[in-house]
């Protein structure tokens, strides 16, 4: 074996089976590497041992929104700063019963509201591909560690494409599993109804290995249902008997879509075609309205569950006088300015009188999206979309215009909108439109509500035949 780090999840898995590694040392060569992506925030001395199972050795790094016991949790903000969770979150509980071993937190956009990783409070991550440019986000850390060579997977979250879009960004695999497959205990909550957690790994049937094990209903969180068939592990080799749909409102008709990604996504349907599925132009005639009514449901849920941020209960405060000043100045102080344009879009959207003008009519839209997406899934098995309509920006690029940065999710927000499960997977490379080096560009893949044996089945055909280095970017490229 060359180096531990090559190996994915199934392949460590399979050497420590036949006894070419033991289970201690692949976390062990992880543990101590430099960190100049500056995806950890938070690494222990010795990984965070799990017990025996499925998943025995297998390292993890965990975005810093989920709670572990005694472990700093900040969810990427000064507000959290210091605090210690007294439990932990039912899907790190469920890898470290498998076998699992945390080797740290990572950074992540301030209440995973972001898609750069801009908005932390604890400074930028890097993308491996590019230092100069953006991993994605708000989960950017934890691509970056994957992507980057400082972890074999990792999890993240996605409440409108935060698993998905730095998934894209950084070359590697990202899941969204449907909403309601796995617990949401002990993540800490941006917009309860679109909050899901997910995987990156290096390949499609990793991404099947984790899920397996942390999906499944949970007392602690009573919209979390599990997949009632569970997940087999992909094992398809073509796309025989495969329809699959583009819909052309999120592909060829997609607003600010760069030609590298075009490209992209016409050699991927032509590859599709050849593996043997029938590919056919569909339509989502409400997918456009999406970002829209993201942008009113995510801030008016986000008003709703940072409230509980007021100095008494969790992490920080500042000193004052009076009890509302006390609140002020410790909210003035503690979240950042993206967090406090969405609790000021939220509230302002939830105030009466403005109540049905804007929270009502988009849940309304809302509800035709996931009408849209069951209609198209009548004649579709999977819907194949780009992740995202540009490769990775530079740095500082997008800061100071919130609108170009919110339509990085233009792609991937209208699945978390309708609840369906969406894996991204490293489609190729394309030119950036500013220069630079060739940078990876994902496609997606969406499947009906609880369908991801399927949807993983397809993504596994489609990534053998698309022959993707996931570990081109830490290995140094050229002679990878
Ligand atoms: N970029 C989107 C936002 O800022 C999505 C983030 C996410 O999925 N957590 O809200």
């Amino acid at each position: 074996m060359s180096d531990v780090r090559d190996l994915s999840v199934a392949a460590g898995l399979a050497a420590i089976e036949a006894r070419d590694l033991a289970a201690a040392e692949w976390a062990d060569a992880y543990a101590g590497l430099p960190d100049e992506l500056g995806a950890y925030l938070w690494r222990p001395d010795e990984p965070i041992g799990g017990e025996e199972g499925p998943l025995g050795g297998v390292p993890v790094a965990v975005k810093d929104i989920f709670c572990i016991e005694d472990v700093p949790t900040t969810a990427g903000s000064r507000i959290l700063e210091n605090y210690l969770p007294p439990y932990t979150a039912t899907a790190v509980e469920r890898l470290l019963g498998a076998g699992a071993s945390v080797l740290g937190k990572t950074n992540m956009d301030e209440f995973a509201m972001g898609s750069s990783n801009e908005n932390s409070a604890y400074g930028d991550v890097r993308n491996p591909w590019d230092t100069d440019r953006v991993p994605g986000g708000s989960s950017g850390g934890s691509a970056a560690a994957v992507a980057g060579g400082l972890a074999p997977c990792a999890l993240g979250t996605d409440t409108g494409g935060s698993i998905r879009q730095p998934a894209a960004f950084c070359g590697v695999v990202g899941l969204k599993p449907t909403y309601g497959s796995i617990s949401r205990s002990g993540m800490i909550a941006f917009a309860s109804s679109l909050d899901q957690c997910g995987p990156f790994t290096r390949t499609v049937a990793d991404a099947a290995l984790l899920l397996r094990v942390m999906q499944g209903a949970d007392p602690r969180d009573t919209t979390s249902t599990g997949i009632a068939a569970g997940v087999e592990m992909p094992s398809r080799e073509d796309l025989s008997g495969v329809r699959v749909g583009v819909p052309r409102e999120l592909a060829s008709e997609a607003e600010g879509m760069e030609d590298g990604v075009r490209e992209v996504m016409e050699r991927t349907i032509a590859l599709c075609e050849s593996l043997g599925a029938t590919v056919a132009e569909t339509s989502l005639p409400n997918a456009r309205y999406g970002i829209s009514a993201y942008y009113v449901i995510a801030p008016a849920e986000a008003s709703a569950n940072l409230a509980r941020y007021d100095g008494v209960r969790f992490g920080e405060r500042v000193a004052a006088e009076g009890l509302d000043d006390m609140y002020e100045l410790t909210r003035a102080a503690g979240f950042g300015p993206e967090v406090k344009r969405r609790i000021m879009l939220g509230t302002y959207a939830l105030s009466s009188g403005y109540y049905d003008a804007y929270y009502g009519r988009a849940q309304r839209v809302r509800t035709l999206i996931a009408r849209d997406f069951e209609n198209a899934f009548a004649d579709h098995d999977v819907l194949l979309t780009p992740t995202s309509p540009t490769v990775a920006f530079p740095l500082g690029s997008r800061t100071d215009d919130p609108l170009a940065m919110y339509m990085a999710d233009y792609c991937t927000v209208p699945m978390s909108l309708a609840g369906v499960p969406a894996i991204s997977i490293p489609g190729g490379l394309a030119a950036a439109p500013d220069g630079g080096p060739e940078l990876p560009v994902g496609v997606q893949l969406v499947g009906p509500a609880f369908g991801e044996t399927a949807l993983l089945d397809a993504a596994h055909a489609l990534e053998s035949a698309i022959g993707f280095d996931t570990n081109a970017a830490w290995r140094g490229g050229a002679d990878a």
